[in-house]
């Protein structure tokens, strides 16, 4: 009936858009729902150090245990969250609990006593002005220290509103916590502008990574990503690393850690125990 409308010029809707905006209705009030009543999980993937394969760090990666759709992961929510704004009181759920894990791993286990856990941070997190107010309070109520926590941002984040961004990672690194740019090389960011950034870490995009054992063109891109490090004094991480081969062409080049499934799947907080027990005994 609708297309009949529209052929004839009548139509005062489109009826996809009305369907797509009730739906977009219906996701904001599934995903209130889901904060109301703790359906967030929280997964975490190890980051290794690339010579030993000893974790050094852990990053917090968001799930959805939906009532009726199983276990979400991010590309099913994020994007709505972060358009309709639940993305600010989601993350920062995700914030505080990725910071109480950490002290409940430590107080556990005397193997995560060096521990450290990532937090990425959405576009619309990053420009909320309570943002370093949640992440001080966040470590405050965990107990640990703010150089226990790395927040992850990426290049696009940074380049929409330089200045702005610039005084925010400047606020968050004077609180003593870590930044990392998320996705490297994926962006715009310039060189003359990383620079300037008090940024720690660089976390090389795993399209970089998925062929770097086969083709000389990566190599030569991380080489010179690896070289950049080198230059600001900032660590390197590759991403999405599923192979040996991979593991080892990326460790010859001298990337500093790695993540991926080759190390370890996201996990739920127990099973990292377990690989933090099993690291430091084979280590010890
Ligand atoms: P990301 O921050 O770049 O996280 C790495 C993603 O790569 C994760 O996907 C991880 O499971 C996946 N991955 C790691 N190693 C491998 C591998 O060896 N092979 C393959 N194929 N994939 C690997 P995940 O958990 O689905 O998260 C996707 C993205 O969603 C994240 O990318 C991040 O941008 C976003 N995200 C996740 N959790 C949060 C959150 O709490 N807040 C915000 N704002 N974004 C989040
Ligand atoms: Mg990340
Ligand atoms: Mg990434
Ligand atoms: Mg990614």
């Amino acid at each position: 009936a609708a297309k009949r409308a529209g052929r004839n010029g009548y139509a005062v809707f489109d009826p996809t858009m009305t369907i797509s905006v009730l739906e977009e209705a219906q996701l904001r009030s599934d995903l209130e729902q889901a904060l109301e009543h703790d359906q967030f999980r929280v997964l975490y993937q190890p980051v290794v150090d690339m010579q030993t394969q000893c974790v050094t760090s852990v990053e917090a990666l968001v799930r959805w245990q939906h009532p009726k759709d199983g276990l979400l992961g991010p590309y099913h929510f994020i994007a709505a969250a972060e358009a309709n704004g639940l993305i600010v009181p989601l993350g920062r759920w995700v914030l505080r609990e990725a910071c109480a894990q950490l002290a409940r791993w430590r107080a556990e286990s005397p193997a995560a006593a060096g521990l450290k856990v990532n937090v990425n941070l959405s576009a619309r997190q990053f420009q909320y002005a309570g943002l370093v107010s949640d992440v001080a309070e966040a470590l405050a109520d965990a107990g640990i220290d703010a150089a226990s926590l790395t927040l992850e941002i990426t290049e696009s984040m940074l380049m929409e509103d330089i200045d702005t961004a610039k005084s925010t990672l400047h606020a968050l690194r004077a609180l003593g916590v870590r930044l990392a740019i998320d996705d490297f090389g994926t962006g715009y960011s310039s060189l003359s502008y990383l620079k300037q950034l008090p940024v720690d870490v660089i976390k090389i995009d795993k399209t970089f990574v998925d062929d770097v054992h086969i083709d000389a063109d990566d190599v030569a891109l991380v080489d010179a990503v690896a070289g950049l490090g080198q230059a600001l004094k900032m660590q390197t991480v590759a991403e999405g690393i599923e192979t040996d081969e991979q593991w080892t062409t990326l460790r010859t080049i001298g990337i500093d850690h790695g993540q991926g499934y080759l190390f370890g799947r996201p996990a739920a907080p127990d099973e990292i125990n377990e690989l933090l027990t099993r690291v430091s005994a084979i280590s010890a």
